[in-house]
């Protein structure tokens, strides 16, 4: 088994790293086990490969917004969306304050106020709050090709300290971004960022975006080819909070991280890869997992500007 050994090899450097915290804002995560290890490595024909704790759940926070961003252009078409969120990099912290001035656009799909808005967006038509979580536990289910579930005491400890997603849904509705209540809003996203996936599923998911956008387990097409290279590219530059430029070069793989500790790259036609570890750096990203993309980077020249 040459994957899963390296795997397992790849895990054992990296264990002794315990610098970084899980994510203190939301005390259900704070107590998570920071020991948890995982990777995995989704074929685009439907093999995984892992080692380590690959069937632990988690939520997938963050690592949903490239999955609804995908929803919503695929449900909506590319129009709408863009007029309400931009795909210029920020530059700064995932729940920065900071909106497009005039326009009060967010940058892009991966900081909250852009999540947020394209959580709005969820679904053909304007859905209810209720329809609209629906829609968007349906459709990470179908990324992940298993029907997922949410985790409604995270859920519940984040609601309770969502303070500065409410201002950023307040300042988005002030700007008629949003056209709803905020509150309703923000309870969405929230329940969206409370997904539960295994280090598993992740690796499914993004290999479903590898794969053109056709999920490799069902054989579902779950959005279009087009919406797929538009999702990866803001991954690129987007996906890694206030360390996109750092990750871009030194990794080359799209990406995007989660406050959970979980973390997925795409490489289009070849593998969706996921890891779990629970520490994050200062930028919020999982320390073991970036130190795992880089060594997998480097060892088998995944660098998407790389000649393979
Ligand atoms: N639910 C989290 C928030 O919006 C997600 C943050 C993240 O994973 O970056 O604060």
């Amino acid at each position: 088994p040459i994957i899963p050994d390296y795997l397992a090899e790849a895990l054992r450097d990296v264990e002794p790293h315990t610098s970084g915290e899980p994510a203190g804002y939301i005390p259900e995560l704070a107590a998570a086990d920071p020991e948890r290890l995982g990777a995995a490595f989704a074929m685009i024909d439907g093999e995984v490969y892992g080692a380590g704790d690959i069937d632990t759940e988690f939520t997938i926070q963050s690592i949903s917004k490239p999955f609804i961003y995908a929803l919503a252009l695929s449900d909506r078409g590319f129009a709408p969306v863009l007029a309400k969120v931009g795909v210029e990099p920020s530059g700064e912290a995932f729940n920065e304050i900071s909106l497009e001035s005039g326009t009060g656009r967010p940058l892009n799909p991966m900081i909250n106020a852009g999540a947020i808005t394209v959580h709005s967006l969820a679904g053909v038509e304007d859905l209810n709050p209720r329809e609209r979580v629906e829609r968007v536990l349906h459709g990470l289910s179908a990324f992940a090709g298993r029907r997922l579930e949410m985790d409604e005491a995270v859920c519940a400890s984040e609601m309770e300290h969502a303070h500065r997603n409410l201002a950023i849904a307040h300042m988005l509705r002030n700007h008629n971004v949003l056209t709803e209540d905020p509150r309703a809003i923000v309870d969405g996203y929230t329940r969206q960022c409370s997904v539960l996936v295994t280090t598993r599923d992740l690796a499914m998911m993004a290999a479903t975006l590898a794969n053109r956008g056709t999920n490799p387990l069902s054989g579902e097409q779950v959005v279009p080819e087009p919406v797929v290279r538009q999702v990866l590219s803001v991954m690129f530059s987007c996906g890694m909070y206030d360390a996109a430029g750092d990750w871009a070069t030194q990794v080359g793989i799209p990406a995007k991280s989660g406050v959970a500790g979980g973390l997925i790259g795409a490489l289009p036609g070849q593998i969706g890869i996921a890891t779990f570890s629970p520490r994050l750096d200062g930028h919020g990203n999982s320390v073991r997992g970036v130190s795992l993309f880089e060594r997998f980077s480097s060892d088998m020249g995944l660098h998407v500007m790389e000649v393979p």
